[in-house]
């Protein structure tokens, strides 16, 4: 089907939920992707953070055609190998003790939301179910993870919200204002991704966390954008000295197929038992055979070669005409500069390379196995369009 084909019927027949750019990627290799009409793109979105290991790995689709050549899916009403394989790899990774697994970011989250209230009525019985997250946070599209979200703009239409969720600004005065007496989380993103690639200060969620364990107040990293390597290290905390109770991931988990987990720390281990919670697809064999091979490759080799990769970016993008600054952490950037960012990225896609945007910045999320000659290629393009 050609571009025109394509986009004729998404217009006819999709739900108008997107505004997409006029592109229908069809394959490649790496960080170099190719459009339906044979145009090749430089890729600094990565499906926005989740192909870490770029188009067409070799090692990751051999693990995951191996899975789909014993079977694709199985109920959880049985035990499965994929699951265990990668659940004790995130543990003995992270020092978590247990793992739900589900199908995206928004579930995963969803799942952390209703652990945390659950411990809390165990522990304390109604009357402290309190959600607390941070002003321009964003953490899913499900109505419990939509209220979450602190962004008014996402909030239009969909109400009456879930009740007992506030918002704070990253300021632990203005936590405990919002916490009240009745909290039982505090959901935090380490790097805010959607609302501009911003890390959130060190000391501030060092803070947070010696109050949350001070009240018993669960603290939740979502990690779905920031986590599986993208900032350097495996999961973002680490860089923040800290160990949060539960953590949320899923983007670049399986490095392209859906999944999303929610680890259980010592304190969240035992919030759920039978029949609290469960999901049809989560734990899919295929995409956990795939997130094996993916966690398994993030090794700390691998990580410093992203650490380095990040500071060469970091360092050629600063001294761009038309940058004003630089933010986010490793390789999950935001650009923030002179020009509107829709209208660079759209420049930017004219030129062969795509990048995303994050409300005022760009926003830069790169395959973590991008070559030095395709970050080379990256760059040049966007140097253009800045200047
Ligand atoms: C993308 C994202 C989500 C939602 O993930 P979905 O897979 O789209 O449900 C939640 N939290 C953060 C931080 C994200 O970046």
């Amino acid at each position: 089907m050609n571009f025109q084909k394509i986009r004729e019927l998404d217009g006819e027949y999709l739900a108008k939920t997107y505004a997409r750019y006029p592109v229908a990627l069809v394959g490649g290799k790496n960080a170099t992707l190719v459009d339906s009409e044979g145009k090749q793109y430089i890729d600094f979105g990565a499906g926005i953070a989740v192909n870490i290991f770029g188009a067409n790995d070799e090692a990751w689709k051999a693990a995951v055609i191996e899975q789909l050549g014993k079977i694709q899916h199985v109920s959880n009403y049985y035990y499965a190998e994929p699951q265990v394989r990668l659940a004790e790899m995130l543990c003995n990774r992270t020092g978590a003790k247990r793992v739900f697994f589900s199908n995206s970011g928004g579930e995963a989250n969803e799942c952390a939301l209703k652990a945390a209230r659950k411990y809390s009525w165990m522990k304390y019985g109604e009357g402290r179910s309190r959600i607390v997250s941070l002003r321009d946070s964003f953490h899913g599209r499900t109505l419990f993870t939509l209220t979450a979200t602190g962004q008014d703009e996402f909030h239009k239409y969909f109400g009456p919200f879930v009740p007992n969720v506030s918002y704070a600004l990253p300021d632990l005065s203005d936590i405990k204002r919002a916490a009240g007496s009745d909290t039982c989380a505090v959901i935090i993103e380490c790097v805010q991704g959607e609302s501009g690639v911003s890390a959130l200060p060190k000391a501030f969620v060092q803070e947070l966390r010696t109050w949350c364990s001070a009240n018993d107040v669960l603290l939740i990293c979502d990690e779905v954008q920031c986590g599986n390597g993208r900032t350097g290290t495996l999961y973002a905390y680490e860089q923040y000295g800290i160990t949060p109770d539960i953590v949320t991931t899923a983007k670049g988990l399986a490095g392209g197929l859906p999944i999303g987990a929610c680890l259980f720390f010592e304190r969240a281990q035992d919030a759920f038992s039978a029949g609290d919670h469960g999901s049809t697809f989560g734990g899919n064999p295929v995409s956990c055979a795939a997130a094996v091979n993916v966690i398994s490759r993030l090794t700390d080799d691998f990580l410093l070669e992203v650490q380095g990769k990040a500071a060469y970016l970091r360092a050629k993008l600063k001294n761009f005409d038309g940058v004003k600054a630089v933010t986010g952490l490793g390789m999950m950037i935001g650009l923030e500069m002179d020009k509107d960012p829709k209208q660079v990225a759209a420049q930017c896609l004219e030129k062969g390379l795509l990048v995303l945007t994050a409300h005022r910045r760009l926003r830069l999320v790169p395959p973590l196995t991008i070559t030095k000659t395709e970050m080379d290629e990256g760059l040049s393009i966007l140097k253009e369009v800045l200047s």
